[in-house]
């Protein structure tokens, strides 16, 4: 599985960087985002190094399957699942991403409003 020692992520997901997991197996991570900007704000991400939803393939799609099966778990572990959530991922610097390592935003614990800034 491809990794990259300078990707803040790929250093989480392996621990070198601690973090405060709500979830973890072989293929995914789930942490809490250090600057949550809702109250409960998640992170879900591949062991793997996939720099966006950009770079997906169709050989991805067991992982990013899981993800969003993780995504649902975690929700209801959270206790967000039944009142609704709201899943992100941002795409490049233009749709506000700032860490080149594919994550889902998993937000919830406040209405959300639509369109997002
Ligand atoms: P993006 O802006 O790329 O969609 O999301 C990156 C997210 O990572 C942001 O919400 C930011 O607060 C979060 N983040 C950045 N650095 C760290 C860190 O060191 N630990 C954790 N838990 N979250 C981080
Ligand atoms: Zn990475």
């Amino acid at each position: 599985m491809a990794n990259d020692p300078e990707c803040l992520f790929c250093r989480i997901a392996s621990g070198e960087i601690p973090s405060k997991q709500a979830f973890a197996d072989e293929a995914v991570v789930a942490f809490h985002d250090i600057a949550p900007r809702a109250p409960t704000h998640i992170l879900l991400i591949p062991r793997e190094h996939i720099r966006s939803a950009a770079e997906l393939t169709d050989d991805d799609a067991p992982i990013v399957g899981h993800l969003f099966a993780v995504a649902a778990r975690v929700a209801r572990d959270q206790g967000i699942s039944d009142a609704g959530y709201r899943i992100v991922t941002n795409i490049g610097r233009g749709g506000g991403q700032t860490v080149d390592h594919l994550h889902l935003h998993l937000m919830g614990g406040r209405s959300m409003t639509w369109p997002p800034g």
